[in-house]
């Protein structure tokens, strides 16, 4: 096993050991490609969710929030050619009958190509290189022809005359839609103006063929999309301000700036000016954690020409009246959970052990402060511990932990990313002092009880 996957072995084992992300429905023997997320885990998503709203919604007067529906009308998903086109080349290997993406093995070989491909284009560069491709599961080089195979996830959704097999809705397959059809209603209803944004974080849902790659890639997840509407001349001076402010974004959020790099789209879908991805180290390789795309007026004239309304936007200053270009920045928050725990996991040695520690940023973390009474059967310890915790729950997520020993308590709140730890023992008895020890240099200080609220609030954040 190679070192980057022996670290990512151990980075999801840590995630179900210390309760981030378990296997879906594991007692039923799992689901294939669906994650659970647990105590800690859905701290940290919802950490990150309230990142990516405050700085595209809270900070900005341009920017609104939008919770559409998951179920939408079927003609939405014709109209912006998923129905048609939204599909990834598939193959199977003859001998063991796993599936794969042909556009992930060929680019796991070097070779260059687009899941936009057509089926007899992706075919000739697959049987080119032939030779180079041995299949991940059981090495043969043997693979049936690929096809492509459509991702959105269909339901039975309707009523019960409605044949759902000729006529189905769909889960929806990507956020950004129900902002599009809520285009006209937001414009109407809110005080926005060109340029502006709608942002919207929800589930998404695709019939994905995966390759062990934990969180990555899931056939339900999460997505956080923003939709900026512009006027045709400013589109590509928007796109760029985006692109900073994204890239900007992975900086503020804790993550190492060598971790992250831009790929940019070579093979454009028609409609498209420039598309990039930000693309993270993940242990497995540089690969898409967020893509900003300028997508000309594509969306809105679609969903015009299908329901026969008019989505065009009338200037009130100058009267001019044109259908907006969209700049958009479509990031997924299991890709987010998973580089910023990639980027946080650390061992490091510490008196002749190894210590495993998550240095999560501290705005992230799922629990700010873990609060210890040093023994647990020492009533007016945890007494005391117990007032402290109760004090400081008011401000900061925290834990209150009496189980096992210090030392114990310490490894523990280390693997979970907590900043800090206070522990009430003897001497706060006398002086109504506590300790606070820092996860990252492992120093411990004193400090008055009446202090310590603002203390640790002014430090997380
Ligand atoms: P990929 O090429 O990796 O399949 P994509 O280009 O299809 O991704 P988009 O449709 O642009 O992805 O979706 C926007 C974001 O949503 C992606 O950058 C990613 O962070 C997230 N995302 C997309 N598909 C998945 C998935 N199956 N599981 C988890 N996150 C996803």
């Amino acid at each position: 096993m190679t070192q980057d996957r022996q670290k990512f072995e151990k980075i999801i084992s840590l995630c179900k050991r210390r309760g981030f992300v378990f296997p879906s429905s594991e007692i039923y023997g799992g689901f294939a490609a669906v994650y659970d997320y647990g105590p800690y885990g859905v701290e940290l998503s919802n950490n990150i969710k309230s990142a990516w709203w405050k700085e595209m919604v809270q900070y900005r007067e341009d920017i609104v929030g939008l919770d559409s529906a998951i179920f939408m009308h079927p003609k939405i998903w014709e109209a912006s050619g998923h129905v048609k086109g939204f599909s990834d080349p598939l193959t199977e290997c003859r001998k063991c009958n796993q599936r794969f993406r042909v556009d992930t093995l060929l680019d796991d070989a070097g070779v260059f190509a687009d899941e936009k491909m057509s089926e007899d284009e992706i075919n000739k560069i697959f049987d080119d290189n032939k030779e180079k491709i041995a299949c991940p599961n059981c090495s043969a080089k043997d693979f049936a022809r690929a096809e492509k195979f459509n991702l959105l996830v269909q339901s039975n959704l309707g009523n019960l005359t409605q044949d759902w097999t000729k006529d189905p809705t769909y889960l929806r397959g990507e956020t950004c839609q129900g902002i599009y059809v809520n285009y006209k209603n937001v414009l109407n209803s809110s005080r926005v103006k060109i340029p502006f944004g709608i942002a919207q974080i929800g589930k998404a849902f695709r019939n994905e063929i995966t390759a062990r790659q934990f969180i990555f890639r899931t056939r339900e997840f999460e997505q956080m999309e923003m939709q900026y509407f512009v006027h045709p001349s400013e589109e590509m001076d928007h796109y760029e301000k985006w692109r900073e402010r994204r890239w900007k974004f992975y900086l503020d959020i804790g993550l190492k700036e060598e971790n992250l790099k831009w790929h940019k789209h070579e093979n454009l879908v028609f409609y498209a000016k420039e598309a990039y991805d930000i693309e993270y180290n993940f242990p497995f390789g540089f690969k898409e954690l967020e893509g900003v795309h300028a997508r000309g007026n594509y969306d809105l004239t679609q969903h015009s020409k299908f329901s026969k309304v008019e989505l065009d936007y009338l200037d009130p200053v100058s009267g001019e009246k044109y259908i907006p270009h969209i700049v958009e920045t479509s990031a997924g928050v299991a890709r987010t959970f998973l580089a910023i725990i990639s980027d946080a996991y650390t061992e490091e040695e510490n008196e002749g052990e190894i210590r495993v520690v998550l240095k999560l940023p501290f705005k992230l973390s799922p629990i700010k402060v873990a609060v210890f009474p040093l023994l647990k059967n020492k009533p007016e310890l945890v007494e005391k511990a117990k007032a402290i915790f109760d004090d400081l729950k008011l401000s900061l997520m925290c834990e209150f932990d009496d189980n096992g020993n210090v030392g114990k308590r310490y490894r523990r709140q280390d693997e979970i990313g907590t900043p800090f730890c206070v522990t009430i023992d003897f001497e706060t008895l006398e002086n109504d002092t506590v300790t606070i020890r820092d996860r990252d240099s492992m120093k411990q200080e004193r400090i008055a009880i009446k202090e310590l609220s603002n203390h640790l609030q002014q430090r997380v954040s």
